[in-house]
């Protein structure tokens, strides 16, 4: 599994912000200090204004770049965000190309991109990375692309992005309501499966399996994996009950597609994301998900108490309910 990470992602943040340095970093502590799953390490690609104007308006571009004002509750400025979001942007398009090669690959950076419309940076998002990398494999001659986003809230930015698209799709299984209140129903190319608060895991299971049924049916030359782990019983934003096999399981759904496959991180917010995300990875490689990870309540390294969330912050992150 290839992991494209870089350092200066961690180097932002806004005190009691649930999207913080501390997944980037102890996920990627917990990935060099384990064995099972065998990793080569890279950087983001370089990104021009073309990839990213595929997916974006000028106007939002150039308002990230100049304009340092918050763009609602969730999403905050901060400097230098807008090389931040087109780093994350540089992630996915090295995954994507790693994908096209035929290797296996996750970007680990923030910040996410899901939320991100055309002209709109909203829900901890500021770019759409996953749907910046399907916009640039079209544009590199891939003929048929798909995304599959697990995060719990439904990838309202990518669906504006890739609604209408030739030879793009777009499935989503997400909680609904939850923010941000779309997704509840298909949109031309774009196949929505919401799924109630407190869904029980076999039941979501029916879900996304169903879900990826259609993916297959599209018969993508290339799928795009927004991979939030916000679905997890134990993350303070959702209502979902996924444990940690439950993402081991949608990595071996992925894998049993024999599609290519790169995927995204976007939301995840418990201090379980780590193991989270290693469980998913091994379930790409078809690879068994060690006792060690699933029985280990406590991550290796203690929560970080600086950037950990508490009740009194996290209020404002809940979201409004639809
Ligand atoms: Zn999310």
């Amino acid at each position: 599994m290839k992991i494209i990470t870089d350092k200066r992602c961690t180097q932002y943040a806004h005190p009691g912000h649930p999207e913080r340095p501390a997944r980037v970093a102890r996920t990627v502590e917990r990935l060099r200090n384990q064995k099972t799953l065998p990793i080569t390490w890279a950087e983001p690609s370089p990104v021009d204004e073309t990839a990213i104007l595929r997916a974006h308006t000028p106007s939002l571009l150039r308002r990230l770049r100049e304009e340092h004002v918050d763009f609602d509750m969730y999403t905050p400025t901060y400097p230098d965000i807008a090389e931040h979001a087109q780093r994350s942007i540089g992630g996915a398009l090295k995954a994507m190309h790693s994908a096209v090669q035929g290797e296996r690959a996750f970007s680990l950076l923030r910040p996410p991109g899901h939320h991100a419309t055309r002209n709109r940076a909203m829900g901890f998002c500021y770019l759409n990375n996953v749907a910046s990398a399907v916009l640039a494999a079209r544009a590199e001659g891939v003929g048929r692309v798909a995304v599959f986003d697990f995060d719990v809230h439904h990838g309202n930015g990518t669906e504006d992005i890739l609604v209408g698209q030739s030879g793009c799709a777009f499935f989503s299984i997400h909680q609904w309501p939850a923010y941000p209140g779309t997704g509840r129903e298909h949109r031309d190319n774009c196949f929505n499966y919401p799924v109630a608060p407190c869904t029980p895991p076999d039941k979501y299971r029916e879900v996304a399996d169903e879900a990826i049924g259609q993916l297959r049916a599209f018969r993508p030359d290339l799928v795009g994996v927004s991979a939030g782990f916000d679905c997890y019983v134990g993350d303070p934003l959702c209502q979902q009950r996924l444990e940690i096999e439950d993402f081991h399981w949608i990595g071996s759904k992925l894998r049993e597609t024999g599609l290519r496959v790169f995927s995204v991180l976007e939301g995840g917010y418990s201090d379980d994301l780590p193991r989270l995300v290693i469980s998913y990875l091994l379930g790409l490689e078809g690879l068994e998900l060690t006792k060690e990870l699933k029985h280990d309540d406590k991550s290796e390294s203690p929560p970080d108490d600086s950037s950990s969330v508490s009740d009194a912050h996290m209020e404002p992150f809940w979201g409004p309910s639809f």
